[in-house]
């Protein structure tokens, strides 16, 4: 984050206003997307693949993506203790 890379810039779509955002104005998120097939035993064939999202200031700091440095080290941690 941070506007330091100057000139033209590419935009990003908000994910989740559609807001368009210079990439580095934006923050961003990577989402892991999963795929199954829903049977039940070995047949159940699963997909996950890591999709990165860009949202909008706004939007970062209302879906708690984007906080200060202190918070999110904090919640990346619980995160990996959870899996
Ligand atoms: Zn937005």
């Amino acid at each position: 984050m941070g506007r330091k890379r100057r000139g033209r810039d590419t935009l990003e779509t908000c994910a989740n206003c559609g807001r368009s955002v210079p990439r580095d104005k934006a923050v961003q998120d990577v989402k892991r997307v999963r795929y199954d097939t829903d049977l039940k035993g070995d047949d159940n064939i699963v997909h996950t693949e890591f999709r990165t999202v860009y949202y909008c200031i706004s939007c970062a700091k209302h879906g708690k993506i984007f906080e200060k440095k202190k918070e999110q080290a904090r919640r990346k941690r619980e995160r990996e203790m959870y899996g």
